[in-house]
């Protein structure tokens, strides 16, 4: 008999779970409290269930866990990734970000993956050159959490609890709907890691439907959006999803959605040289997002290390480039004359691949060199 997984499941799944058992509802709440809430890896830390109840758990159930594979902490000690194993042996990543700014409490922010690979394709990214393996189910998007939490807790960046999630990890979380929502549920819940949904940010390529229907929804965790150029020619260049979804209906769905959630939107904006950091740009993308209300991150681009160049479809990634210094600061000084709220963000740990998809492509390409 395969044993059934409860890492995932959510209050009313182990209610039902329970009762198949004969055992009474409260058990649920119990067990919910202790995977989530205390990050139990098995049934033997759950000291309020007695002995044989440990047992017979042991016998029809499991309470799956990422395994981690790497660990990799920046020099400066403000971020650290955890690559991980799953059951099936295929790999996601994880980045923890520490922000110790002086004037307001210190942010540790992890960010997470919805998808092994991605099928979006975006030509820039590392993630996208892995195509889609498969969803992440709740379960191992929650378990990111669990697992950064346990092991910064105790290692070399004394304890650090998690203050913010943001899923800007490998894959699309729009395209693993329901399975990403149940998780920030999960996530969200006063006995599990107790996030509040401002605290978690979803970043979409721009999967319009989607958007509209996460607006039409109500949904209380914030919105992030991958805008990554002005025109339509070249976002269709570095972001092929721009065919199906152009600039003008994203925006229009951007738009719907701070109107009905009176919540601001972010956009993302990656800067690549000589694509989409002209001044020209800048001035588009203030015209562009004048009338919704946003902010806009600028991500100066992470190129992809030389480690992974003789990978199949690299020759492309390699073709983007961070802009330099100069250019990266008329960019940002330009768009500061904008209504917008603007903001400049350098990657943290550029020295230990912590740009989406970059160590996936590294252990990958370790594994066949073995
Ligand atoms: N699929 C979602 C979320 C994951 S990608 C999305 O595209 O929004 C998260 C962000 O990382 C996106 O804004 C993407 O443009 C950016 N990104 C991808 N590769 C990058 C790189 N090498 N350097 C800097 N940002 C990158
Ligand atoms: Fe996928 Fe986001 Fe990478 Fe595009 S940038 S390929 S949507 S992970």
């Amino acid at each position: 008999m395969t044993r059934q997984n409860l890492k995932g499941l959510d209050r009313g799944e182990l209610t039902t779970f329970f009762a198949s058992l004969n055992e009474p509802a409260f058990r649920a709440r119990q067990l919910f409290r202790w995977m989530y809430g205390r990050a139990a890896q098995n049934f033997e830390e759950i000291t309020d269930f007695a002995k044989p109840l440990r047992a017979r758990l042991q016998e029809v159930a499991t309470l799956e866990t990422l395994t981690l594979e790497t660990r990799q902490i920046s020099h400066r000690r403000d971020a650290e990734k955890f690559l991980f194993r799953l059951m099936d042996g295929v790999h996601i990543e994880s980045v923890l970000m520490h922000d110790q700014a002086s004037n307001r409490p210190a942010r540790h922010t992890l960010c997470i993956s919805s998808q092994v690979g991605c099928p979006v394709d975006c030509k820039f990214c590392a993630t996208g050159l892995m195509g889609l393996l498969r969803n992440l189910r709740p379960g191992e998007i929650v378990d990111q959490v669990l697992q950064a939490k346990r092991l910064s807790g105790s290692k070399a960046l004394a304890g650090s609890p998690i203050t913010n999630v943001v899923v800007m990890g490998m894959g699309e979380p729009m395209l693993n709907y329901d399975a990403l929502l149940k998780a920030c549920y999960l996530l969200g819940d006063a006995e599990g890691p107790n996030l509040a949904p401002r605290r978690i940010v979803i970043s979409t390529s721009g999967i319009v439907p989607k958007i509209e229907r996460f607006t039409k929804e109500g949904h209380k965790f914030r919105l992030a959006i991958s805008l990554n150029a002005t025109t339509d020619d070249v976002r269709n260049q570095i972001m092929p999803i721009n065919r199906k979804y152009p600039i003008a209906a994203l925006l229009q769905a951007a738009r719907e959605y701070t109107r009905q959630s009176k919540q601001r939107v972010t956009f993302e904006y990656i800067l690549l040289d000589s694509i989409n950091d002209s001044l020209a740009d800048a001035e588009r993308l203030k015209i562009l997002t004048r009338n919704i209300p946003c902010k806009i991150n600028l991500i100066p681009y992470n190129p992809i290390a030389e480690a992974h160049q003789s990978s199949s479809g690299l020759e492309t990634l390699l073709a983007y480039r961070r802009p330099s210094f100069e250019r990266i600061e008329a960019f940002l000084a330009n768009m500061r004359e904008g209504q917008n709220t603007v903001t400049l963000r350098w990657s943290k740990g550029d020295d230990i691949d912590a740009a989406c998809g970059q160590l996936w492509t590294k252990v990958e390409k370790a594994k066949i060199l073995a």
